[in-house]
């Protein structure tokens, strides 16, 4: 960060504005929006500037820029088009250590101006750190696009009811819950809309509502989110809005770091592991977690890769969910049969290759894969195997002996979707014995069928 970003409180503070062109006046329209106590020295006034001086409290000085008339300020703007005059306000402010800007000229400059959207009292304020004033100016319009005047108006209601609120909901968390159901919900709707009367007598409702609400039971409730198979741009919008107001992040191994970093940056993180035989909380566990944690009025992430339904035990955790009377959603998340599809350029259908697709565990139990094999060894039908690396081989040798033509192509993806994904490819009787030359990471999964040949052609994320 090469800019601190700070608001600052200007309300009466004395400002000087070193020129009174054009450029000057914007600054001191901005200035005076935070009420600076505002004086201007030029030698010429520009009548742009002479007509602000009422309207904006000036006091104008028609005289060249002489250091001693820094005296007592807190901040300086040089607005002249006169660089050596310029570069003397710079000097003499930074000597006196007075926060100065020179517009247009970042190397005098030891604060400069962000691209501002003023909803005040929400004020946002945007700063490419002098590099590109465009590229901040446009990312300003984008946020001017999903911020509508009236959140401003949103704020005071706010700030209005702050104190009551405070009153009546002691418990900290519960405070912060309801303002975000407040200022996302129908108040806010309503003022958007302009009812502002309207707004107020909701949220004085909502406020009587919540507080017999919280006194009577807990409010956590638990989302069963799907993070997707790796990359962390595959998340859903709900995913992200749900992991960014959570409480508690519990998450599995397959949830990277990368993900993780994008929850609420003050949410606990209780990792409850699942590598492969070797659960660092059981599952049951893991569903009393939850209930625990729901119980004591948290909101709950419970983030796991790919989907929760698709070999997610995700059933299993709601199933507990619903019988103790916790609160819950499910987000889909995109499984990694169709991130490592995509990603590795196999359409799991395909009009001349496979009219039917399905996913199975490959997870060895008692050293033996329990799966139908006939009705897999079936012609023009895609096969995703999840889990099924330690059991290739064993995999490869069932659907042979079963029918399955031994040419049939075979893809290995490894950390599929992610930068590291590796796509290895071969015939039911040639992968096993590739493989073996190959040091695999986990999360890998197998995808079977003719439309695995499409790969080469279709490859178009790494081309490994
Ligand atoms: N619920 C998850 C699957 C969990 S089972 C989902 O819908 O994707 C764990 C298995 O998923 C792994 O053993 C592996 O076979 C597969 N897997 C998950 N993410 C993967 C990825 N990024 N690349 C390859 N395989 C992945």
């Amino acid at each position: 960060m090469d800019y601190f970003p700070i608001f600052l409180k200007l309300s009466k503070q004395p400002c000087l504005v070193v020129g009174a062109g054009s450029c000057a006046a914007r600054k001191i329209e901005l200035l005076s929006r935070a009420g600076a106590d505002i004086t201007v020295v030029a030698h010429d006034i520009s009548t742009q500037v002479a007509a602000m001086q009422v309207s904006h409290h000036l006091t104008i000085y028609r005289k060249y820029f002489e250091p001693t008339d820094l005296a007592d300020f807190k901040l300086v703007i040089s607005a002249t088009n006169d660089k050596l005059v310029n570069e003397n306000v710079s000097k003499c402010a930074n000597k006196a250590g007075i926060w100065v800007n020179v517009v247009d000229s970042p190397t005098l400059c030891n604060f400069i101006f962000p691209a501002i959207v003023d909803r005040a009292p929400l004020t946002i304020a945007i700063s490419s750190g002098g590099v590109s004033p465009v590229l901040a100016r446009l990312l300003r319009q984008k946020i001017e696009t999903v911020v509508p005047p009236t959140y401003g108006m949103l704020a005071k209601l706010a700030e209005k009811f702050r104190d009551t609120v405070k009153k009546q909901i002691t418990i900290p968390s519960n405070r912060r819950i309801f303002w975000e159901n407040v200022l996302q919900g129908r108040v806010a709707e309503l003022i958007f809309s302009g009812q502002n009367e309207s707004a107020e007598r909701e949220l004085t409702y909502a406020i009587s509502q919540i507080e017999s609400e919280i006194n009577n039971k807990n409010n956590g409730e638990v989302y069963l989110i799907g993070a997707g198979p790796g990359a962390a741009d595959l998340l859903t919008f709900r995913a992200l809005r749900l992991m960014q107001q959570a409480d508690v992040i519990v998450y599995d191994r397959l949830v990277s770091a990368e993900i993780l970093d994008l929850a609420r940056r003050d949410s606990d993180r209780i990792y409850v592991g699942k590598e492969r035989s070797q659960h660092v909380l059981p599952q049951e566990e893991i569903n009393e977690l939850l209930v625990k944690l729901a119980k004591e009025g948290k909101r709950v992430a419970r983030v796991k890769g790919g989907d929760p339904f698709i070999f997610g035990r995700g059933g299993e955790e709601i199933e507990t969910l619903m019988e103790q009377n916790i609160a819950f959603q499910v987000v889909p998340g995109i499984t990694a049969a169709n991130g490592c599809a995509s990603y590795a350029g196999i359409p799991l259908t395909h009009r001349d290759y496979a009219q039917s697709c399905v996913f199975v565990t490959g997870h060895l139990k008692d050293d033996s894969i329990n799966l139908n094999w006939t009705q897999l060894a079936v012609p023009n039908q895609t096969i995703v195997i999840y889990m099924g690396l330690i059991g290739l081989e064993k995999i490869c040798d069932a659907l042979i002996s079963h029918g399955s033509d031994p040419s049939l192509p075979i893809a290995v993806v490894e950390k599929g979707t992610t930068a590291q994904q590796r796509v290895i490819i071969g015939t039911l009787s040639t992968l096993p014995n590739k493989i073996r030359h190959e040091t695999l990471k986990a999360p890998t999964l197998i995808i079977i069928g003719n439309v695995v040949s499409l790969h080469e052609k279709l490859n178009w994320f790494g081309h490994k």
